[in-house]
């Protein structure tokens, strides 16, 4: 489904992403774990092509993300081409980034009508099955501001899911919220993976990690230092870094 490539990124002579190979297979559920600033992030945005890098590329469902081949080499891919690879990938952010002025509906339902040219009944008939499944229907006609943390962030949820994606991109969904409300969104994405969602997850819950992940990577440095099945991964790291990461977290 994805597969990334000897991804590497630099900023000056500071390498943040340093060569970073990773496969994410059909219904995998992958929790990306690390410290500040190991480029879990960058990495995930350089999948999405949200941010250009030096080296190494990504593949989603094949297509090779941002660049186009030409026989003297690689070149930016079009916008139109980058939206195409884009397509099968839905994200979501720390940050909501919900529109203020639209209702919770429209917010699922703008790009379903401007992007996917949908007419308004179609887009909100799909629009509220979204909300139904994160639990919000009842909350179509809200404002954003109405709502809780955890509510916007399950709208966003909504959102990513009504463009029919085969893959969800999550960065640290639940670290802007308040720790009540850390648990609704958790347990939306563990429907979701339930539901054999292909998800790949940058996370600081430790919890959910073990608990829901297939597959749990912990980066270091710009690298990706161990990966593995969470349980032997969490119970008996192999290397000294991650074990005194998890320390932190006991
Ligand atoms: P966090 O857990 O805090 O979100 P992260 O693992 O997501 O951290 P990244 O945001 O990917 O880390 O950042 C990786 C490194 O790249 C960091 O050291 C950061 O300082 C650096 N970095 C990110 N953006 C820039 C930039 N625009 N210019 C220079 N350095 C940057
Ligand atoms: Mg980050």
């Amino acid at each position: 489904v994805i597969r990334v490539r000897g991804l590497t990124k630099r900023y000056g002579t500071r390498t943040v992403l340093d060569r970073v190979d990773l496969e994410v297979a059909a219904g995998d559920v992958t929790c990306i774990i690390g410290p500040s600033g190991s480029g879990k992030s960058t990495l995930l945005r350089s999948i999405a092509f949200l941010e250009t890098y030096d080296e190494g590329d990504a593949l989603v469902f094949g297509k090779l993300m941002g660049w186009r081949e030409t026989p003297l080499g690689r070149e930016l891919a079009g916008e139109r081409e980058l939206a195409e690879a884009r397509a099968p990938l839905g994200m979501v952010f720390q940050h909501f980034h919900l529109w203020p002025h639209l209702s919770v509906l429209d917010n699922v339902t703008l790009a379903l009508r401007l992007v996917g040219r949908m007419g308004r009944r179609e887009a909100e008939t799909a629009g509220l099955a979204m909300l139904e499944k994160v639990g919000l229907a009842s909350h179509a006609r809200h404002r954003p501001e109405q709502l809780s943390g955890g509510q916007k962030q399950r709208v966003a949820i909504a959102r990513a899911l009504a463009a029919k994606p085969r893959v969800m991109l999550f960065d640290e969904p639940t670290s802007a919220l308040d720790p009540e409300l850390v648990g609704e969104v958790l347990g939306v994405m563990k429907t979701l993976a339930a539901e054999g969602m292909t998800m790949l997850i940058v996370t600081h819950e430790m919890g959910f990690a073990a608990h829901a992940a297939s597959r749990v990577v912990f980066m270091d440095g710009g690298r990706i230092v161990e990966e593995g099945p969470p349980k032997p991964l969490f119970a008996e790291p192999s290397s000294p870094r991650l074990a005194q990461f998890l320390q932190t977290w006991r």
